[in-house]
């Protein structure tokens, strides 16, 4: 029996985890620029709460969670996207009594039984960032500038920010009524999946991508008619904010987001083609004002917004020629014959203690071909301990480019060289 990964499932190897470890040190220090504290929730949480907050008509909830029950009776879910288990934790834990905003980011695995397809898996990975506490459209700036500088900092170009705003209870309602009267009269030429949103969420089918449903949708009434006045200035005072930093926006009608608990702002960012063409969108984000509420805290409003970790890196890898370089080690231990071998294993704890990074094939015995390697990796110093070195407890500290050696005492010999590479 050969065992494979479960479907929509990966191995991510040392190929992959190069961009993956660059995605994360660039939100690192943008975290850290921005004053965002990590947070790391467990995998697992109570069903309800993306019951609850996701939405029950949302794609998420209606089909792609991995849930199930405990010995104990629970019902959990492996989680399907970030943001709900982050306003769980906001509650559980009291942040609403610490200084607001409270600024959290993550990374980390999440799960939706989709359905397998190129760059979609069951198992995939996101980082966001989140803002809670805070109403002013500056913070939702702040979340999209952020966004745009992770995607710039990792050598993105020509980033385009989609943005609308879908309202909030008070005027959502009067919208989605005229939506579905002018939907009403139409309903027999739309897709299966948008006759069905109907009744549950006909916000929804502004969203769909079949061509039977384009016509349908390119006159139908737009939310930004009907915001109410807070609404409506909430959303001018963003689109104000995005004009004075320069960053490229587009207003997009249609763009709702899947997700019930999103209120005005909604936006995603994309990269744009040579040819003007969009490809899908690498960020998704929006406000979300009503879902501490929902999820049973004070009212709060919040902001966020999530990238897809393997999207992000397929693309970085399809366009760079090179990987990513990581801190290389730039000096190499050599030894020849037994006792070497055995002092060598002395030096490399010697090295490591003073956080000098060093390469070695201790399990090679030639010189030449343990010199060979060295050079592979471009080391620029090699530590050789040959049988008399080691005999005499020295070390010879060979400089590769130049060829040049010097014979120092073992015990120093870490020290010696790390002073060499300063
Ligand atoms: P969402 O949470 O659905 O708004 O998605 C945010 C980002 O996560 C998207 O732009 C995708 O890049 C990524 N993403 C969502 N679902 C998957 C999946 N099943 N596999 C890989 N990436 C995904």
């Amino acid at each position: 029996m050969k065992f494979q990964t479960p479907t929509g499932m990966h191995d991510i190897l040392e190929t992959d985890l190069v961009y993956f470890r660059k995605i994360e040190n660039v939100c690192e220090s943008m975290a850290r620029f921005y004053d965002f504290k990590e947070i790391r929730t467990p995998i697992l949480e109570d069903t309800q709460i993306f019951e609850k907050g996701t939405g029950q008509t949302s794609d998420i909830v209606e089909k792609e969670m991995y849930s199930f029950k405990t010995k104990g009776g629970d019902s959990l879910t492996v989680r399907p996207e970030g943001t709900p288990g982050i306003v769980r934790a906001y509650i559980q834990h009291g942040m609403q009594n610490i200084p607001k905003p409270v600024n959290m980011w993550y990374m980390g695995p999440f799960f939706r039984h989709e359905r397998p397809q190129a760059g979609r898996y069951r198992q995939f990975h996101q980082f966001g960032f989140e803002s809670l506490g805070v109403e002013d459209p500056v913070i939702d700036v702040l979340i999209i500038q952020i966004f745009y500088n992770i995607l710039q900092s990792l050598g993105f170009k020509n980033l385009i920010i989609e943005l609308n705003s879908i309202g909030c209870a008070q005027c959502r309602p009067y919208f989605k009524k005229s939506l579905t009267s002018y939907l009403r009269s139409r309903s027999a030429s739309l897709c299966a999946d948008c006759k069905s949103r109907m009744k549950k969420n006909p916000l929804r089918i502004l969203d769909c991508k079949q061509e039977k449903c384009q016509m349908i949708k390119s006159s139908a009434p737009q939310v930004l008619d009907s915001l109410c006045s807070g609404c409506h200035d909430h959303f001018k005072s963003l689109l104000e904010f995005l004009d004075e930093l320069d960053l490229p926006y587009s207003l997009n009608p249609y763009l709702v987001r899947g997700l019930d608990y999103y209120t005005r702002t909604v936006f995603e960012i994309m990269e744009e083609t040579d040819d003007g063409k969009q490809q899908g969108s690498l960020i998704g984000g929006g406000r979300y004002d009503d879902l501490i509420k929902t999820l049973g805290g004070k009212p709060t409003p919040g902001c966020g917004a999530a990238a897809g970790v393997e999207r992000i890196a397929n693309l970085m890898k399809q366009r760079q020629k090179k990987a990513p370089t990581e801190t290389t080690q730039s000096v190499f231990v050599a030894q020849v014959g037994e006792l070497a071998k055995k002092k060598s294993l002395k030096l490399l704890e010697d090295c490591r203690r003073v956080n000098l990074p060093v390469g070695h094939t201790l399990h090679k015995n030639s010189l030449s071909s343990q010199l060979r390697v060295a050079d592979q990796q471009n080391a620029t110093y090699v530590l050789i301990l040959g049988q008399k070195e080691a005999l005499e407890n020295k070390v010879i500290i060979r400089e590769m480019k130049t060829g040049k050696q010097s014979i120092v005492p073992l015990e120093s010999a870490a020290k010696e060289v790390k002073k060499k590479i300063k």
